[in-house]
């Protein structure tokens, strides 16, 4: 089945009770019991599962080609509750060029806790094969990044990792499962802030873990999350089934529209660089080519001029918004090393855009006349 028609019926619920169309929301944290002590619809308790729950995580499994799916409160609530199935002693490969707050996790939670980590240039194969110890077990990859839009290998990444016998994860947020599917590629488990495209208009904060089978990794993280309690609200699952009806078709558009920016950027004189891998100019275009169905609605600019001709930049922009975050329907712009503080290694003239939903020619019309 075509990823637009999936979005619509893995996200459908068969509403038992009125035929309703558009899901009821269950705001109920407890369900009834048979007299004999069985559940008839094996709901229990609403940290342990929700009718509006379920609904999303087989929505989201079936669209990532995994057997599980597993709802968070948050990306970063996805991202430690996968941590947390690790044990004090185990070590950790995760990207170089990531979103910030999967290192910041690794040093300031979970290092205290026990766990190693190694930060590893993963478009190197070769210092991610130095980078493996015994002890290794799991390898993050997010691709393409944040905020610099490299892009990894996911097949050979994930093929290194079995062969020391680590878990592939992959932090999947910014391509979603419209446009690369990480569970095929070999990843074991892939992760999602949902919060970007799923949710998609800006308006829930939620996260997603998705399992390639139901083994003992995913069984431990299904603990985790009901022992832990970091689960979305019923309506913030509700929010998010929405999302997913239009997410095929929203990350397409905006995908397109990202890529004529790309190329309308490229060449101009205040630009010192695009980083965008549907540019044939990339260093990562062919191996996106290769695991990329297109090549995201993210992209990144350097400008001219240093940190302040950027923020200068920002300021005569009318459609863009000054925010952080990416995937709703608006677009929006953002000097990253502002965000990620003082010891970022991302450089201070760089600009990461979101684009969103709005015609392209607009877009392109509002950067030229700010440039
Ligand atoms: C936003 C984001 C996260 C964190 O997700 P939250 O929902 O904000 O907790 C993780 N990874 C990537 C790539 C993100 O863009």
């Amino acid at each position: 089945m075509h990823p637009e028609t999936l979005a619509i019926h893995s996200s459908y619920y068969h509403d038992q009770n009125a035929g309703a169309v558009a899901p009821p929301i269950y705001l109920s944290t407890t369900f009834e019991r048979n007299a004999d002590g069985t559940f008839p619809h094996e709901l229990i308790y609403a940290r342990m599962n929700n009718p509006n729950r379920e609904a999303i995580e087989k929505s989201i499994a079936a669209l990532e080609g995994g057997q599980v799916g597993m709802a968070f409160s948050s990306g970063q609530a996805a991202a430690m509750s996968i941590l947390q199935t690790l044990r004090p002693g185990d070590h950790v490969v995760v990207a170089q060029d990531t979103y910030h707050g999967t290192p910041a996790l690794l040093e300031e939670v979970f290092h205290p806790w026990g766990l190693t980590y190694t930060r590893t240039d993963l478009t190197n194969l070769e210092a991610l094969r130095l980078s493996i110890h015994e002890n290794t077990r799991l390898v993050w990859v997010e691709t393409p990044s944040n905020p610099l839009l490299r892009i990894t290998d996911i097949r050979a990444v994930a093929a290194i990792a079995h062969e020391a016998g680590a878990y592939c994860i992959c932090d999947n947020t910014w391509a979603t499962p419209i446009l690369q599917k990480p569970i095929e590629l070999g990843c074991d488990v892939v992760m999602h802030s949902t919060t970007k495209y799923f949710g998609g208009h800006s308006d829930v904060i939620s996260g997603a873990l998705v399992f390639k089978e139901d083994n003992e990794l995913a069984q431990r993280a299904r603990r985790i999350q009901s022992l832990g309690g970091a689960v979305p609200s019923p309506f913030d699952c509700w929010l998010i089934l929405r999302g997913i009806k239009t997410l095929a078709t929203r990350v397409r558009a905006q995908s397109s529209s990202a890529q004529k920016i790309a190329e309308a950027l490229a060449n101009h004189p205040a630009i010192e660089a695009v980083h965008y891998p549907g540019l044939p100019s990339h260093p990562g275009h062919e191996i996106a080519k290769s695991q990329m169905t297109d090549f995201g609605a993210m992209l990144s600019i350097q400008v001219r001029g240093g940190a302040e001709a950027a923020l200068q930049l920002t300021g005569r922009l009318k459609l863009f918004t000054r925010a952080t975050s990416l995937g709703g329907v608006e677009s929006l712009i953002e000097h990253r090393a502002s965000v990620e503080g003082p010891n970022t290694a991302t450089p201070l003239n760089l600009l990461r855009l979101s684009i969103g939903l709005e015609h392209p020619d607009d877009l392109i019309d509002d950067l030229q006349q700010a440039l």
